[in-house]
């Protein structure tokens, strides 16, 4: 508020001396970062009309902020569902998302036995010490799936639209159908296909988790969740988590995410397109022992055969194995890389790497990850939208780079 009276103390001029009651006039072109925590009305019963919801309006940034829910209205339209919500991180959204799916105690919740390890530790640790029990499935194999949702009657599923880090792709609209008829909901996180490749929501999945982290946000500079539902009996219990377990998005972050995803569209181009060259590439490279890609488009595997007039996307993310399948092999080739980036994230517009079984999988026992085929030799490569000759020719020369002691082969090319 304008401190009207200008003989006021320098103490009081710095504390208020700039503050408009009005705003500025003109509409900005760009979303601003409105960073406030509070919002203040001209009288008593304005406020407290926000606060019954019987006028509309911001009071507090915990309960909602104008950054955050643009970020939100954008989310909700690509996704095409009926309402969001905003989280300070991935996991956040996941948390929330789970609890919105009323996860009393005795509850239990079929999870893909390929979720994110976080999203299982989560369910296994927290939900798990409240009375909620986690099975797993293989959810490609969806005569399993369908087994275990009638044997156990689960209230979710959970799975992710590409798995991590073998890139398996999820038949939602299956999936969906076993869970309906279970009578549970299906939670789809589309983290790594993001909205660009594949909509859960439109192939039957009950709500979408995002780490705005990833795609969304695309340039390794902010940390956001998201979480789109289908329906709007969601939306007290996912505003409910936010206000009360307080991971609420700050409008900093959600402005850098927001920046992010008016690109989009053409990174998920140029990444997809370097991935499947590089993935093409990397099938003849003697030094690799298979490769990871997906070998149907995402909207194949949804079998909607929508958008004809793109190119198929089959992702961003290629994972190897090295033929020479041990840690020292991985970490020699990545210790090698000198544009990819070793990083534990993906979904970047610079190319990064991870070493899975001591990352993302590291918490797994050794046999559970043989298990999961998470093998020491193994690599995930979040392909950028860097030069695709650049890229390649990083990782071929890496590859290449001999074992201690060895003669180079030159097996790069
Ligand atoms: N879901 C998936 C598929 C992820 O890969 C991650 C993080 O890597 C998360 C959720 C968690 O997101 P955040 O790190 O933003 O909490």
């Amino acid at each position: 508020m304008t401190a009207k009276n200008e003989n006021l103390d320098i103490a009081t001029q710095v504390v208020h001396g700039g503050e408009s009651d009005t705003a500025p006039t003109g509409q900005p072109t760009a979303i601003p970062i409105y960073a406030s925590a509070t919002f203040t009305y001209e009288s008593m019963d304005e406020i407290d009309k926000v606060f019954a919801g019987e006028k509309s309006g911001y009071i507090y940034t915990r309960y909602g902020n104008p950054t955050v829910t643009a970020l939100e209205n954008v989310i909700r339209e690509i996704e095409g569902g009926t309402m969001a919500c905003a989280y300070a991180s991935g996991m956040a959204a996941v948390h929330a998302a789970l609890l919105a799916c009323e996860l009393t105690p005795g509850a239990i919740v079929l999870a893909s036995r390929d979720l994110y390890g976080a999203t299982t530790s989560l369910l296994q640790t927290v939900f798990g010490s409240f009375g909620v029990k986690t099975i797993t499935a293989d959810f490609s194999d969806l005569e399993q799936v369908r087994r275990k949702a009638q044997e156990a009657k689960p209230r979710v599923l959970i799975a992710e639209t590409i798995s991590n880090p073998l890139l398996k792709v999820c038949d939602i609209q299956a999936c969906a159908e076993i869970a309906h008829e279970a009578g549970a909901r299906l939670i789809i996180d589309n983290t790594f296909a993001s909205p660009y490749l594949c909509q859960p929501l439109k192939y039957g999945a009950d709500l979408v988790v995002h780490s705005a982290t990833k795609f969304l946000g695309g340039h390794a500079d902010a940390m956001g969740g998201l979480v789109v539902s289908r329906d709007e009996v969601d939306r007290m219990p996912l505003i409910g988590v936010m206000k009360l377990v307080g991971g609420a998005l700050s409008p900093w972050e959600a402005h850098e995410i927001l920046r992010g995803i008016k690109t989009l569209a053409v990174r998920m181009d140029r990444h997809c397109e370097n991935a499947k060259a590089l993935a093409a590439r990397l099938e003849n490279n003697p030094r690799v022992g298979r490769v990871y890609f997906p070998r149907l488009t995402v909207s194949d595997q949804q079998k909607t055969g929508e958008r004809p007039h793109r190119p198929p996307q089959h992702g961003a993310l290629v994972s190897i194995e090295l033929k020479d399948n041990t840690r020292e092999a991985a970490f020699r080739f990545m210790d090698s890389l000198k544009l990819c980036v070793r990083a534990t994230s993906l979904g970047d517009v610079f190319s990064s790497v991870l070493h899975p079984a001591t990352a993302s999988h590291r918490d797994l026992s050794p046999a559970r990850r043989r298990e999961l085929g998470i093998n020491d030799g193994l690599v995930r490569i979040s392909v950028g939208i860097e030069n695709v000759d650049d890229i390649i020719a990083d990782i071929e020369q890496a590859l290449a780079v001999p074992e201690p002691g060895a003669v180079a082969t030159g097996s790069g090319s």
